[in-house]
């Protein structure tokens, strides 16, 4: 074993990778580290599915495969675990996606990107607590317990991939998988002071995600760097256009390879309505110190409008609910997940097997979704968040035509404490609104650790880029990291 082997959780998976490509200790040897580390915070509910049979198995392929390969040949993922948010299906692991609807649903296949990551040589440690098919800001939502931020555990890591950010923040692993709907990776990642992306809508293939809004659905990475979230980007992205109809047809980038932007003389946009009075001033106060930062690196701020910004929380909540409604009339009891026990006819065990298998939030979802999708308010509601959404979009063409990426807080406040919103389903929906506009836009975004505000919780920056243009986000913050420590903090205790 290699010396320091106790710090090897602190690696980035840049520093993993070159310790398992040297042989200074293997892919088994990394995977029972971080394994234990997960059985000795379970205390967080960070994870739900662990086998660790399963884990050391893939660890042991990993292992065989090093063996007869010159260090230069070894991809830079070989060896290094993940874990996956437990709304990507597995075929070695149970796959709930945060529902009882689902308890114990084991999947045939493995979705795109963990296959993809797979072929790589990344180990799997597990899957991830995750609010209820992804709707939520809190994990709250989750039928599976609520996750402890780890900086402090009485507030929530943010949501909905709120397993996924807690655990890397705690180094329980050295990247995750999540989704971003509506924010679900960017918000969490702010929360837990870690680097996270959501790329632009369909470079990574929906197939294997329980859908949630598939127009607004997609995969994305979280990890303590931006060159970390580089590499699984790359990997997890690509063409899958035969099982998924939206994915795009262009071939993944290597995005490590592209760290490297200028940022002397870059255009950086600043919406002037995510700076408006809702924003909590030690927020912005990290906020505009990035941006300062940035300053100093010789890029511009230019002041731009996202007039609609506060529409898109209600553009969003149409959509998403009307696409969940839609989505979610798979579970019914037939073909797979929970089926009620006891019922009487068809309609009945229909009527039971959801009522029993739905949390609070997707139900509301579903009743909201199938409202605005009937007949009578279908224009006034429905086709009118279409039409706003399409303007949405256009708002975001415009601002491009004055900068060149987009820059502002993720959310409002940082993590509140468990509870403070359980109650108040639309003081939830109403922290999204910097997230929620990229999203129904499709572009890319990103948020990374810039500082502590209150409570000495973190704050994240969010960069917004045009479509396709991830490198550049990743750049940016790349750039960030090297002239800041932020990324490097971790909450006492882990
Ligand atoms: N908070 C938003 C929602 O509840 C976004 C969730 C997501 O991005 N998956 O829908």
């Amino acid at each position: 074993m290699a010396d320091g082997m106790s710090e090897l959780h602190d690696l980035t998976v840049v520093g993993l990778a070159a310790l398992l490509r040297e042989r200074k200790v293997s892919a088994t040897e990394v995977a029972q580290h971080f394994l234990a580390r997960i059985r000795a915070h379970s205390h967080l509910g960070a994870f739900l599915d662990v086998d660790e049979e399963v884990t050391l198995a893939q660890a042991r392929a990993v292992d065989l495969r090093l063996t007869d390969k010159v260090a230069s040949d070894v991809s830079s993922l070989m060896g290094v675990p993940v874990a996956h948010k437990d709304i990507f299906v597995t075929r070695d692991l149970i796959s709930t996606a945060g529902s009882r609807m689902l308890e114990a649903y084991r999947s045939p296949f493995d979705a795109t990107v963990v296959a993809n990551l797979g072929q790589q040589g990344m180990v799997t440690l597990g899957k991830l607590n995750c609010d209820e098919f992804a709707m939520g800001s809190s994990n709250e939502n989750s039928a599976y317990g609520q996750v402890a931020n780890p900086w402090d555990v009485s507030r929530t890591p943010g949501g909905s991939s709120g397993g996924s950010a807690a655990a890397v923040a705690a180094r329980l692993v050295p990247a995750a998988t999540g989704t971003d709907t509506g924010g679900s990776i960017r918000q969490p990642a702010s929360f837990c002071g870690v680097t996270g992306i959501k790329p632009t809508y369909g470079r990574a293939s929906r197939y294997g995600m329980v859908a949630f809004a598939s127009s607004l659905d997609q995969a994305g990475v979280l990890a303590q760097t931006a060159h970390d979230c580089a590499l699984l980007l790359s990997a997890m992205c690509g063409p899958d256009t035969h099982r998924d109809s939206t994915s795009l047809d262009v071939a993944a980038e290597d995005f490590a390879r592209m760290l490297d932007v200028a940022v002397d003389g870059l255009r950086i946009g600043i919406p002037d309505e995510f700076f408006g009075p809702g924003l909590a001033p030690d927020v912005r106060l990290c906020v505009e110190e990035a941006l300062a930062e940035y300053q100093k690196l010789g890029a511009r701020l230019v002041p731009i409008s996202l007039p609609r910004t506060e529409l898109a929380i209600p553009v969003y909540y149409i959509i998403a609910a009307a696409e969940a409604s839609s989505n979610l009339s798979r579970f019914d009891g037939v073909k797979f997940g929970h089926r009620a026990r006891e019922y009487g006819d068809l309609i009945d065990m229909y009527k039971k097997t959801r009522a029993q298998g739905f949390g609070d939030e997707v139900k509301r979802r579903i009743m909201i979704g199938t409202y605005v999708l009937s007949h009578g308010y279908y224009d006034a509601y429905y086709l009118q968040a279409q039409k706003i959404r399409r303007m949405i979009a256009e708002d975001f063409q415009a601002a491009f035509a004055q900068c060149d990426v987009i820059a502002g807080p993720v959310a409002p406040t940082v993590a509140w404490k468990l509870g403070d919103k359980r109650e108040d389903p639309l003081s939830n929906y109403l922290a999204d609104v910097y997230t929620l506009p990229a999203s129904l836009a499709g572009l890319p975004g990103m948020s990374l650790p810039v500082g502590l505000g209150s409570g000495h919780m973190p704050v994240g920056l969010q960069l917004v880029g045009n479509h396709l243009q991830e490198a550049k986000l990743l750049g940016l913050a790349h750039r960030f990291q090297k002239v800041t420590d932020f990324h490097t903090n971790k909450p006492s205790g882990f």
